[in-house]
């Protein structure tokens, strides 16, 4: 065991933030230490409540965090917050990664808060934000808050590494509803419509209401209790229905464990993981110097001209990388059951 896994179990925030910086560095000898490290943490077989959330640019979400954070933090639960992303995978820039957000929870010492990473592809964002969930929870926290933004794919990923998925929305009136994409909703398990205090309540229980009849149009899935995904109101400013929150989190969790979807996610999720890494592990040899990034090269320049159909290019790569052409594959597979027929 070294220091530092050592220093992790023991639950010193500086070893975690250490941590994170070496699985989010792109270096071969640190990707190496990385996955020796997580190896030696594995062992500690530590679980926290991976919870999602999701919402758009304004909708209170570092606010949510901070109250509702603070409330965990006050039940003497620890709480890590990590970050999805995606405006960093584009312009190295970051909606999320601003250290004045969440202030209190940052000062609280059984709080962990780490932005996003930057500069890299949604991808990798994923992977090492997973491995830094890994690195929390070794870190014996029990819960960790994965937070990003509402557009594009970033809902998906942090859903297929959390065990439950909230979708903070604002109050709105019927127009915006159909705005949220139905794949959104299809993910969520618990609809909070924040900022339902002042002049805004009466709205937000109507949006709530409009929601909850949306999520109940769904088709009905085999993971969930009765009454599942719902929607409620909070008020991140005011902490109104944070408690509550909580308390249909524990009930949705405490159901999915009892009957084996607990688990059962954690297994496809773990399997998803590895194939989305096996895919990325093979679009990284393309580009590694050598003969096989050479002769995509050279192919690619060739298409460019017009002088070789995509194609057939790729059925050139593919054949330089040693492998059968998908083309090539379909027939080999043929003749094989030509031949077992035959036998
Ligand atoms: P984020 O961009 O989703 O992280 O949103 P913020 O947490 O930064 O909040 C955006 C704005 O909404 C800020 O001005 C907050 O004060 C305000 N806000 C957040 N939560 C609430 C709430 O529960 N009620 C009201 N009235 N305003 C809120």
């Amino acid at each position: 065991m070294t220091d530092l896994a050592q220093r992790i179990l023991n639950g010193e925030r500086r070893a975690l933030a250490r941590a994170i910086t070496l699985v989010e560095s792109a270096r071969d000898d640190h990707r190496a230490q990385a996955g020796a490290l997580l190896a030696q943490l594995a062992k500690s077989n530590r679980q926290a409540l991976r919870i999602g959330l999701s919402g758009t640019p304004g909708v209170g979400k570092s606010t949510f965090i901070e109250a509702f954070g603070m409330m965990l933090t006050g039940q003497g639960l620890r709480v890590a917050v990590l970050a999805v992303d995606p405006s960093s995978a584009r312009t190295g820039g970051s909606i999320l990664g601003d250290k004045t957000r969440m202030e209190r929870l940052s000062r609280d010492p059984n709080a962990f808060i780490r932005p996003s990473p930057s500069r890299s592809e949604l991808g990798g964002v994923a992977r090492r934000t997973r491995e830094a969930v890994a690195l929390c929870e070794a870190a014996g926290f029990d819960v960790v808050l994965i937070e990003t933004v509402g557009v594009g794919q970033s809902e998906t990923v942090v859903a297929d590494m959390s065990d439950l998925f909230l979708l903070l929305l604002a109050p709105a009136g019927g127009d915006e509803l159909q705005g949220v994409k139905r794949g959104i909703m299809e993910i969520a398990d618990i609809i909070l419509v924040n900022k339902a205090d002042g002049d805004l309540k009466a709205t937000a229980t109507r949006t709530c209401a409009d929601y909850a009849g949306a999520l109940r149009l769904l088709r009905k899935r085999p993971y969930d209790p009765d009454g599942f995904p719902k929607a409620q109101t909070v008020s991140a400013v005011e902490g109104a229905g944070l408690a509550k929150a909580w308390e249909e989190i524990q009930t949705l969790i405490n159901w999915r464990k009892a009957h084996g979807h607990w688990e059962a996610r954690r297994a496809a999720q773990a399997r998803h993981w590895f194939e989305e890494e096996l895919r990325q592990a093979l679009l990284a040899e393309l580009s590694r110097p050598g003969p096989v990034r050479d002769t995509v090269r050279r192919l690619g320049a060739q298409v460019e001209a017009g002088e070789l159909a995509p194609s057939a290019a790729v059925d050139q790569a593919l054949a330089a990388m040693g492998r059968e052409s998908p083309g090539q594959g379909a027939k080999a597979q043929g003749e094989a059951r030509k031949t077992r027929h035959r036998a």
